[in-house]
């Protein structure tokens, strides 16, 4: 049976340091991070994620601004916000919950935000300096993944690293990071012939696709560790991830599980960027 990637405990470590940094600077007269994030429309799940960052906000000492939009804004409008915070020093952090609602520009309303306060690492100069491997922020779940095998001792250098999943907020930066670590890495996708065949040679496998249950035991290695980024419901309504957990954990040395694994490390990992963003200027 595989040992258990506790994102929770990890996460719950995380927090407990950045709080206590915040508690001693503010003993000291230093105003606490600010961070700002916006939801636009009325996606259940995006109110869930920007609720769960407002709680992570309070528990540490952050001090969270919410904008809550309709979905008929404009991009100008959405633009003028972003400008606005951009020069108000005393927010540091500036996050657009994605996705936006349909008829909105994603691409222009994240280039609106200030480089220096885009702690979801969105911005093309801040993706930039993740490929130059001298970044600023790092993208948050990622950064995640990469602290768990941190914690477990788990070295990516010289290991076959397969990441399943291209996208650009998870899929790209983490074969990046892995590569920056050493590890030799292959990214699949939906065009991927033999998924089965590539990912049986992973000893790192990172699983970012959302399809429940992709990744079976027949496509991993005895041994290998099993990160899980996927967030999916199973047929009973139940939060899942991309790997059949159970026969799976049977055959793998580590294993993250789904919920209490990468979700809450995500989330360690931006309060981790607003409080990179606050330093920098206080
Ligand atoms: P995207 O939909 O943007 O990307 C999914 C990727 O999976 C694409 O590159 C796609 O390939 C690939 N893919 C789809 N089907 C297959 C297949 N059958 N075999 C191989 N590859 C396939 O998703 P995200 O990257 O945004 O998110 C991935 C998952 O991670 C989702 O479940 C999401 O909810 C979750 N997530 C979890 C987070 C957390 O904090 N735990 C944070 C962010 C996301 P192609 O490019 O060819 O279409």
């Amino acid at each position: 049976m595989a040992i258990i990637l506790d994102g929770k405990a990890l996460a719950a470590k995380i927090k407990k340091k950045l709080a206590d940094e915040i508690a001693a600077k503010k003993a000291e007269g230093v105003r606490p991070p600010c961070l700002a994030v916006m939801l636009v429309g009325d996606d259940p799940a995006s109110a869930i994620y920007v609720r769960n960052k407002k709680k992570d906000c309070e528990e540490i000492g952050i001090r969270s601004l919410e904008f809550l939009f309709g979905a008929d804004i404009t991009d100008d409008f959405l633009v003028s916000e972003i400008e606005k915070l951009n020069s108000d020093d005393e927010v540091d952090g500036i996050l657009v919950q994605l996705p936006l609602p349909k008829g909105l520009d994603e691409k222009r309303v994240i280039a609106a935000i200030s480089p220096d306060k885009d702690v979801d690492a969105f911005v093309s100069s801040n993706v930039g300096q993740i490929m130059l491997g001298d970044p600023t922020f790092l993208p948050c779940t990622p950064a995640g993944v990469m602290e768990m095998l941190a914690e477990y001792n788990i070295d990516p250098t010289g290991k076959e690293c397969v990441v399943v999943g291209r996208s650009n907020i998870v899929g790209k930066p983490m074969a990046m990071l892995l590569l920056a670590k050493n590890g030799t890495v292959t990214i699949c996708h939906s065009r991927t012939k033999d998924l089965a065949e590539v990912t049986r040679r992973a000893d790192i496998l990172v699983a970012a696709v959302g399809k429940a249950k992709l990744i079976t035991a027949d496509m991993i290695k005895q041994g290998a560790v099993v990160v899980d980024v996927g967030m999916n419901r199973d047929e009973n309504g139940k939060l899942c991830g991309d790997v059949d957990f159970y026969p799976v954990s049977e055959k793998a040395s580590y294993i993250s599980p789904v919920p209490g694994g990468v979700g809450v490390m995500t989330r360690a990992m931006l309060m981790e960027n607003a409080c990179t963003a606050w330093r920098s200027r206080t």
